[in-house]
C-alpha cells in the first residue's frame, strides 16, 4: 500500500531562518497522523509542503506516493486550513454550492446528510455560527471534496472541550466511513492520542520522535509510571 507521508531531509526556510529542518518520516498507508509541537515548531510549514502549498527548500516529500504537485495529485489530498477555512458572510448552503461549483469530484451528498446530522441551518452564515459548528462547516467542505488524504492544522484550538470531543469524534467516524487517510495538527497531545494512531512530535522545527501511538504512550507510561484519568 502506499504510504501516506514520506519526507527525506526535508527543510523548509523562511528569509535566514529554517522553520523546518532535517525532517524524514516514512508513514505506511492507513494511518491517523498527528502532529503535535509547541508554537512556532513548524506544524503549519509541514502541513504546507504536504499540500504544495509551500516548496521546500532542502529534502524531498512524497504524499499518496507522489510529490504534491500537479492538478491530479493535489485533488487527492484536501486542506483545511488554520484560519478562516469558512467564509463568515456566506450561508452554510452557499459555501456547499461554492464548493460544488469549485470542485470536480465533489459529494454533494455526503455535504447535505452531515449538515442534516449535525443540525446546520442552510440559510444560517457562516459568521452566525459557534466556533463548534464553524468548524464542523469546515470538515464538511473538507470531506465533500473526497480526498484520500485529508489534512486539517489545529482544527480544534479554538474549541472549548466538548466541541473538540464532538469535533474529533466526527472526524474518528468519518476516517471509518470514507477511508480516508488524516494528517491532523494540534499543540496538545490530549487532543491526538485517542483520535490518531501515529504522532510526530515536532519541536523547535526538527521531529523529535516519530511512531505509532500505542508504541510511544507504551514507553510514556514505562518512563512515568501508570496513567491516572481524572
Ligand atoms: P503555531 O502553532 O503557532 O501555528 P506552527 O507549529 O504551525 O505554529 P509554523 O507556522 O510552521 O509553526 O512556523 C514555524 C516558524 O516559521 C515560526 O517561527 C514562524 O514565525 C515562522 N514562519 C511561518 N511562516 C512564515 C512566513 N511566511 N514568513 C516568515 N516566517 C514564517
Amino acid at each position: 500500500m502506499t504510504a501516506v507521508l514520506q519526507a527525506q531531509d526535508l527543510g523548509k526556510k523562511y528569509g535566514r531562518r529554517w522553520a523546518l529542518r532535517d525532517c524524514t518520516i516514512d508513514i505506511p498507508a492507513g494511518h491517523v497522523v498527528g502532529l503535535v509541537g509547541p508554537n512556532g515548531a513548524g506544524k503549519t510549514t509541514l502541513l504546507k509542503l504536504a499540500c504544495g502549498q509551500l516548496a521546500p527548500t532542502s529534502g524531498r516529500i512524497s504524499v499518496l506516493g507522489g510529490p504534491p504537485t500537479g492538478q491530479a495529485q493535489l485533488a487527492r489530498v484536501g486542506f483545511v486550513a488554520q484560519d478562516t477555512p469558512t467564509y463568515t458572510g456566506l450561508t452554510v448552503d452557499e459555501h456547499l454550492r461554492l464548493g460544488a461549483r469549485l470542485n470536480p469530484g465533489w459529494d454533494a451528498a455526503l455535504a447535505r446528510e452531515r449538515i442534516d446530522r449535525l443540525g446546520l441551518d442552510p440559510g444560517r452564515r457562516a459568521g452566525r455560527l459557534s466556533g463548534g459548528e464553524r468548524a464542523q462547516l469546515a470538515l464538511t467542505l473538507g470531506l465533500a471534496k473526497r480526498p484520500e488524504l485529508l489534512v486539517l492544522d489545529e482544527p480544534v484550538a479554538a474549541l472549548d472541550p466538548l466541541a473538540r470531543r464532538e469535533f474529533l469524534r466526527g472526524l474518528m467516524e468519518a476516517t471509518a466511513e470514507h477511508e480516508l487517510s488524516v494528517l491532523l495538527s494540534s499543540h496538545l497531545v490530549s487532543d491526538l492520542e485517542r483520535t490518531c494512531d501515529y504522532l510526530i512530535v515536532l519541536v523547535d522545527s526538527r521531529v523529535r520522535l516519530a511512531g505509532e501511538v500505542d508504541e510511544l504512550l507504551a514507553t510514556h507510561h514505562r518512563l512515568t509510571g501508570p496513567r491516572r484519568d481524572p
